[in-house]
Parts: structure tokens; C-alpha cells; sequence
């Protein structure tokens, strides 16, 4: 690239011409996500449980009809074959599948209070369907030999005690699933990466908080991070996963990318019981 050129680096679309499918594409994240790929030219299938929602994003017409929907519970296999089938078959490929759905269970403290159905269904959703959904897009992808695959994982892979049990362990699957994945299928020139974001408002977020409100949502989380005055949002973590998905980033793999404005690499109980110690 010579100087002129790069003058207009920053405005290029780094999509131009790929196919992504993205879970949970309906809301929070992977809408967001859905939205900035299509902007930068990619054409993106949302793969949800939530029909009406999902629905509405794609027949927005400021996205040029670049997202569709399709129905998809990613803890079903076939439904996932579905929606990976839907994508070749109306686009001719897959470049770009993000494991994006989640769920954050029941908001219990105590292992004592832990219900195993309740283990089972963040498992289904966040474990399970992140396998099923890396392992239908890998039956196209890896003969093709190209593509990105990206998951959603969490702050709590690195810092603790942030929410019940089940929620960090699944999470913990997914970095490792990630990890696993990049071993075998770099082989097949395919990269492997997940994001792993600190607290944003979404209905997840609200839902698991038992918050009605966004604005609560987001003084709390910006009175307990870290980094002050920015507020993380649906579109910040976008903006990372085009970041891992564009081909600029065509040797980052097996990266778990941490959204957490530097809240686990502090711990601030000692300064604050030192503070107390001298008042
Ligand atoms: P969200 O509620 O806005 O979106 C989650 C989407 O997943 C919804 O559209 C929902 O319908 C879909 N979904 C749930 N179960 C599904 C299933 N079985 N099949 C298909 N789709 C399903 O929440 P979000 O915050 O955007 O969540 C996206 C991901 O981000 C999740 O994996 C979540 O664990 C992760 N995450 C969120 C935060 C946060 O603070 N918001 C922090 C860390 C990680």
C-alpha cells in the first residue's frame, strides 16, 4: 500500500463481498454486529430464536436487505444445519460464523441454590450450540479452505465471582472450545477467535440483573468498572469482532479478546482497605 492509498484506509468497507452468520443476531451484540458487517458490505444471516425481532432488523431498509433471518435454535443440530444451508444456498458460501447466542441463567449466588436444569439449559445454549454451530459451519468452511470463526465469551473467563456458577463455566467451554478449534482448523486456513466483554445494557444484561432500566444498568456498571467515563455498548463490541473477522487481522488466532476496560487486571480491595485502615 503506498501513502495515498492508505489516506483512505480508514473509511474502506473491510467486508466487501463475504458472508457471515451470526447467532443471536435478533438483539444486543450480534444485532449490532449484524448492522456493522452489513455496512461494511458483508451480506449476514441472523440465526434466532426470536422470529418477530429477527425479522424486523432484516426488513430494516437502511440495511439495503443485506441481514436475513432465519429461525434457529442453536441448541438444536438440525436447526443449525438450517441455517448454515441458508446462508450457502442464498450467498454460495460462508465466510464468517459468530457463536453469539447466550443465556445467562438464574441470577443464584450459593451453589446450594443451583438447579441442574437450569445448569443444563446455559450449557445447552452458550456450550452446546456453539459446538453445533462451529461444527455445521466447518463442514462448509473447512473444504473451502477460508473463513473466520468467531464466539461470544465473557469477562467472567477472567474475572470471578461476577455471576452463578454455570454462567462462567459455560463461558470458560467457550474459550476453550475456541482454543481447541484453532489447533485443528488452522490446517484449513480458517482463524479462530472469541471476544469476551464486560457488562453491556442488553435485554440479556438487564434480564440477568433482574434491571428493567438500561440507564441503571449502566450507572452501576460504570460505577464498578475500571476504566471511567466510556460506557460499554452492543456496538463497542461490534466494532471488535469486525476488528477479528476483516482480513487485516489475517494472522490473529486462537485470541480470547477481552472487552473488560482493563477491569481484570485490577483488584481494588487492598487499596480500599488500606483507605479505611488510615481514615
Ligand atoms: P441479548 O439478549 O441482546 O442477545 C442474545 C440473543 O441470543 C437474543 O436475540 C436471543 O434470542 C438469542 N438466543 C438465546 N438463546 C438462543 C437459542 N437457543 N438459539 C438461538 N438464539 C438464542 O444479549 P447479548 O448481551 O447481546 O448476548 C450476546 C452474547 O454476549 C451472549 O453469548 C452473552 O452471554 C454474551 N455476553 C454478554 C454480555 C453483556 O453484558 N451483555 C457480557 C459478556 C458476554
Amino acid at each position: 500500500m503506498n501513502a495515498a492509498s492508505s489516506l483512505l484506509a480508514p473509511i474502506a468497507k473491510r467486508l466487501v463481498g463475504k458472508v457471515a452468520l451470526i447467532t443471536g443476531g435478533a438483539s444486543g451484540i450480534g444485532e449490532s454486529t449484524a448492522r456493522l458487517f452489513a455496512e461494511h458490505g458483508a451480506k449476514v444471516i441472523n440465526a434466532d430464536v426470536q422470529d418477530e425481532l429477527g425479522f424486523l432488523v432484516s426488513q430494516d431498509k437502511s440495511i439495503n436487505g443485506a441481514i436475513s433471518h432465519v429461525h434457529c435454535d442453536v441448541t438444536s443440530e438440525s436447526d443449525v444445519q438450517n441455517a448454515v444451508n441458508t446462508a450457502v444456498s442464498k450467498h454460495g458460501k460462508l465466510d464468517i460464523m459468530f457463536n453469539n447466542a447466550g443465556c445467562i441463567g438464574q441470577n443464584k449466588a450459593s451453589i446450594l441454590d443451583h438447579e441442574q436444569k437450569d445448569y443444563k439449559t446455559v450449557f445447552d445454549v452458550n456450550v452446546l450450540g456453539s459446538f453445533l454451530g462451529a461444527k455445521q459451519a466447518a463442514k462448509v468452511m473447512s473444504p473451502a479452505k477460508r473463513g473466520t470463526f468467531l464466539f461470544t465469551a465473557s469477562c467472567v473467563t477472567q474475572s470471578h465471582g461476577l455471576a452463578s456458577h454455570s454462567y462462567p463455566a459455560s463461558k470458560h467451554a467457550v474459550v476453550g472450545l475456541t482454543k481447541n478449534l484453532c489447533v485443528e482448523l488452522g490446517q484449513y486456513r480458517i482463524r479462530v477467535n472469541c471476544i469476551s466483554p464486560y457488562g453491556a445494557a442488553t435485554p440479556l444484561f438487564l434480564k440477568g440483573m433482574g434491571i428493567e432500566k438500561k440507564e441503571k444498568a449502566e450507572e452501576i456498571l460504570s460505577s464498578a468498572a475500571n476504566l471511567k467515563g466510556p460506557v460499554l455498548e452492543a456496538g463497542d463490541l461490534a466494532e471488535a469482532t469486525l476488528f477479528l473477522a476483516r482480513e487485516e487481522s489475517k494472522y490473529v488466532s486462537g485470541l480470547n479478546l477481552v472487552m473488560d476496560g482493563g477491569y481484570s487486571a485490577t483488584n481494588v480491595a487492598f487499596t480500599k482497605t488500606i483507605q479505611k485502615f488510615y481514615t
